[in-house]
């Protein structure tokens, strides 16, 4: 009874709730304030304000798939779940049938060759990996470079790994590629690891192997790790087929690259992924993993054969990327209408939008258009600078509703932005 009593006071202080928002009082580390998580955790205050006013949301904040998995993959799943011998931790049975199929697949899609034993780690989505490579192979006060703008959870590893950010901006005239010449010999003798993301959230920008190619050359001149995320390869447009870094020849001395189902086989619910490549980072970060985690629910990892089989046969298979194409045409040709000129992304499920000029002159700030956006128009997009200092002047829209949806929505913004 008494602890009840406390629980409904701090509720009415409202400290209750503010625990459940990560903006936490006791029992917060410091390290905490250093993931940068409070501008989506903002958004999602003021998505829920905003349909207790009765509003109703169409939310192209988040970048989690809005379509089931295939048929197969659910009933893989389903049947698996189902059967006795699945509920031991999954290392007892071994991870290797979905390394094999994972490898099998590198080859069929990338012409890569990936040795499943010594360059692959199975990993509870990428972003398991994503979170744990700077502890696995970094010490306490290393540096390591990053993209600016970035998906949040690259700076976040280092913060918890004690690790030191050195920003690489990316700018629409180069590209938004990292000017690798621009860094300086210091940065590069003293980093121990350079990240890139092509096709890249919250770009949508992509690279080609020619850049690839010149960055493993940098690498192996300074002898830094380059690691690569490749959560949206199964997403290019336009033709446009995304490579892989270890296509590049001698890639496996200074790369390792992620992948994700999540995106590409809408697995984000149940998610699954692997690292790839250089077998020395792949070796450390499936040793600091050995200590945490004893592998993935292995139903999940019998679904994920299935979506990569499927991939590979060609069999009940819609590439992710088709869906995506056909809300980006008609979402951005409905922007236009409105008078929101966006160029065509080539990758991915977002649209990186250089915000209008407001209606009585000057620009505004993306946080600022992205919390009026909601609040009158009732629809979410993300603050640019949510990924980091250069995305000012921006906002991400995630195309992750339904073309009709999606239409609404430009009509919304263009009410909005004619005020
Ligand atoms: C969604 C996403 C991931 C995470 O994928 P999971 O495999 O679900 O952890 C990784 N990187 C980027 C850039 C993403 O957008």
């Amino acid at each position: 009874m008494p602890r009840f009593g406390i629980a409904m006071k701090q509720m009415r202080n409202g400290f209750l709730s503010s625990q459940f928002d990560g903006n936490g009082g006791r029992w917060r580390s410091k390290r905490l304030g250093e993931l940068g998580s409070s501008i989506f955790s903002e958004v999602s205050q003021w998505k829920r304000e905003a349909m207790a006013n009765g509003m109703d949301v169409i939310d192209l904040g988040i970048g989690s798939p809005d379509k089931p998995p295939s048929e197969a993959v659910r009933k893989t799943l389903a049947e698996a779940a189902l059967r006795l011998d699945n509920y031991m931790y999954p290392a007892i049975k071994s991870d290797v049938p979905f390394k094999e199929t994972a490898a099998r697949w590198m080859d069929h899609r990338f012409g890569v060759k990936c040795d499943p034993g010594a360059e692959m780690v199975t990993l509870l989505g990428s972003q398991d990996g994503l979170a744990h490579l700077a502890m696995a192979i970094c010490d306490p006060g290393d540096i390591v470079l990053l993209p600016d703008p970035g998906y949040p959870i690259y700076a976040a590893s280092l913060a918890l790994a004690g690790v030191q950010p050195v920003m690489m901006p990316l700018r629409e005239e180069n590209g938004y590629l990292p000017n690798l010449d621009a860094i300086s010999e210091e940065v590069w003798r003293s980093a121990k690891f350079l990240l890139v993301n092509y096709p890249n959230n919250p770009l949508s920008a992509i690279a080609d192997l020619g850049f690839f190619h010149k960055l493993l050359k940098k690498a192996e001149l300074h002898d830094v790790l380059i690691v690569q995320d490749l959560a949206y390869s199964e997403m290019g447009f336009d033709g446009v087929v995304p490579p892989s870094i270890l296509q590049v020849e001698g890639a496996f001395r200074y790369a390792v690259e992620f992948h994700s189902l999540s995106k590409s086989f809408n697995m984000a619910g149940c998610r699954i992924g692997f690292l790839a490549g250089n077998r020395d980072a792949v070796g450390s970060l499936r040793e600091l993993k050995a200590n945490i985690d004893y592998g993935a629910f292995y139903p999940v990892q019998e679904a994920g054969i299935t979506a990569l089989r499927e991939a590979m046969e060609n069999t009940g298979y819609e590439r992710a990327g088709s869906l995506y194409e056909r809300r980006r045409n008609r979402f951005v040709e409905a922007l236009r209408r409105i008078g929101w000129e966006i160029e065509l992304p080539k990758a991915t499920m977002f649209l990186w939008a250089k915000l209008p000029e407001m209606k009585w002159g000057g620009n505004w700030d993306s946080r600022t258009f992205s919390q009026e956006l909601l609040r009158k128009a009732g629809v979410v997009v993300i603050p640019g600078e949510a990924f980091g200092q250069e995305g000012k002047g921006f906002v991400r829209i995630a195309l992750v509703e339904d073309e009709e949806r999606l239409l609404e929505a430009a009509e919304r913004i263009g009410a909005f932005i004619a005020g």
